[in-house]
C-alpha cells in the first residue's frame, strides 16, 4: 500500500510576540531576506512582520559571517529570495530556536492518502511519511485519514509509536478489521 503522506500546503505562521502590539502572530509573506554586508561579514536576515501591526522584524540567519566562508551560490539565492531557501530556513529547528520562535502550522498542511484498494487483506498496514515537518498526533492523523473515530483509532489501530505523543518523524500503524 503507497504511504501517507503529510505535507505543507504553504509557508506556517510564526509564533513570535509583536514588542509594538503585543499579538503574537508574524508571517514571512512571500519571503525576503536582507543582506548586508560590513567589509569582509555578512549578515542575512529574513525578514517577517507582525500580522496586526505590519511591524518588520528581522529575523537573523547568519550573523557577522565572513563573506568567504557562505558558497557564493547560496548568496545569489539570498539576493534572490529564493522560495525553497526561505521555506528550508523557516523550517529550521536551530533558526527557530535561536530566533525564539514556533511554527503556527495550522491550516497550512494536508494529509494525502492514496485511494485504498479493493483487494487489500486485513489487517491494513500504513505507513506515514512526512515531506515538512509538520507536528501531528497520530492518534487525530489516523482518525481524520480513515474518517475513524478516535475512539476506533484506539480500539483498532495498533501503532509503532505512542498514538497520543505528537510527531513529525515517519511511522507506521496496523488497522485491524471490524469484528
Ligand atoms: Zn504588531
Amino acid at each position: 500500500m503507497l504511504p501517507w503522506v503529510v505535507r505543507r500546503t504553504r509557508l506556517p505562521l510564526l509564533s513570535l510576540r509583536c514588542p509594538d502590539c503585543r499579538s503574537g502572530s508574524a508571517t514571512t509573506g512571500q519571503g525576503r531576506f536582507r543582506v548586508n554586508a560590513n567589509g569582509k561579514l555578512l549578515d542575512v536576515w529574513l525578514l517577517v512582520r507582525c500580522q496586526s501591526c505590519n511591524r518588520t522584524k528581522k529575523l537573523t540567519v547568519h550573523e557577522r559571517t565572513p563573506v568567504g566562508s557562505l558558497d557564493p551560490a547560496m548568496l545569489d539565492r539570498y539576493h534572490a529570495n529564493d522560495p525553497d531557501l526561505v521555506a528550508a530556513t523557516l523550517l529550521d529547528q536551530w533558526f527557530a530556536r535561536t530566533n525564539r520562535f514556533a511554527l503556527d502550522w495550522r491550516g497550512a498542511w494536508r494529509l494525502d492518502v492514496p485511494p485504498a484498494r479493493h483487494d487489500e487483506a486485513w489487517p491494513v498496514r500504513v505507513a506515514v511519511v512526512f515531506e515538512d515537518p509538520v507536528p501531528v498526533r497520530p492518534e487525530r492523523l489516523i482518525a481524520h485519514g480513515l474518517g475513524l473515530s478516535r475512539g476506533e483509532v484506539l480500539r483498532r489501530v495498533k501503532c509503532d509509536i505512542p498514538l497520543r505523543r505528537t510527531t513529525s518523524a515517519a511511522f507506521t500503524f496496523i488497522v485491524m478489521s471490524m469484528d
